[in-house]
């Protein structure tokens, strides 16, 4: 990893869109910082397409793609995206909104990943069974409930906080039977069905901005923060690291080419900041039309 500092203005002035995990990556302590927050809308204002990517939850992402100064969100660690899109003028109740002089707002759009299994599957319940017996300590994570697809299990988001081998060892029990497990800083995420915030965030992109693969790696900027994160990390050719990426460089093999000074969210700001001053966001990135992306 080289200092965030080192990436060119021929480098920023190629990237289009900016990809970040959220926790710990945006936020600090659990909290979204306002200097992540503001470096989001500097980014979108700047023309640039923000896309989070995170293993949070279905009813989480509802939110952030509501009321968040984002183009999308793909979440439950790539198994759904979320955007939204203006409704057409002068279509259907939206039409008699506008005439009363409300703001008409745009439409929410869903998409989930042809793989993504919903989480009633019997083996989710196996291996909660079994991870919550053999792992003293470990719960359900409280967010659960707002899942569709994935079985979250929280070692480090509240207390006690537990060790990155416990985290290991919910992996093992889940991938013995049969499930995929990321650990993420703060959660085991467990589900049924080949897919990651990858194959999600890039079918994303094309489907909805028309960016291709083969030509346009270095259009993309992610930026993260831990093993999850692994996967964007190995494909993007301008990825980021805040700081306390450190805390799991034994147990990422794919490090990104950047790194940032700060940790967590004013890591973020950093990355962010770097990309504006040397000129990223120059050209527009525009969405296809509504049913391209369906
Ligand atoms: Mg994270």
């Amino acid at each position: 990893m080289r200092p965030i500092s080192e990436m060119t203005a021929a480098q920023a002035r190629r990237v289009r869109f900016v990809l970040m995990d959220i926790d710990d990556t945006l936020t600090r302590g659990g909290k979204l910082l306002s200097s992540s927050y503001a470096a989001l809308w500097s980014l979108k204002e700047a023309g640039l397409v923000v896309v989070p990517v995170t293993g949070r939850p279905a009813g989480w992402c509802d939110l952030i793609a509501r009321e968040w100064p984002v183009d999308g969100v793909v979440g439950e660690n790539g198994a759904l995206a979320f955007w939204e899109e203006a409704a057409p003028a002068g279509a259907g109740s939206g039409g008699r909104a506008a005439a009363d002089g409300r703001a008409r707002l745009p439409a929410l759009k869903q998409r989930f990943h042809p793989a993504a299994v919903r989480n009633d599957h019997p083996a989710l319940e196996r291996i909660r069974g079994r991870a919550l017996a053999e792992v003293s300590g470990l719960r359900v994570a409280k967010d659960q409930f707002a899942r569709l697809f994935d079985l979250a299990l929280d070692f480090a988001e509240e207390d006690p906080v537990l060790s990155l081998s416990d985290a290991l060892r919910v992996k093992a029990i889940a991938e013995e039977e049969g499930a995929v497990a990321k650990v993420s800083s703060i959660h085991v995420n467990v589900w049924m069905g080949a897919y990651d915030k990858l194959s999600m965030a890039e079918s994303f992109l094309a489907a909805r901005f028309g960016w291709d693969a083969a030509t346009g790696l270095d259009q993309v900027v992610f930026a993260g923060d831990s093993p999850n994160d692994e996967p964007m990390f190995a494909r993007f050719p301008l990825a980021c690291a805040v700081a306390n990426i450190r805390r799991y460089e034994g147990l990422v093999k794919s490090l990104p080419a950047f790194v940032a000074e700060r940790e967590c969210g004013e890591g973020f700001a950093e990355i962010a900041a770097t990309l504006l001053e040397r000129g990223a966001g120059l050209r527009r990135a525009s969405p296809l039309t509504s049913t391209s992306a369906s």
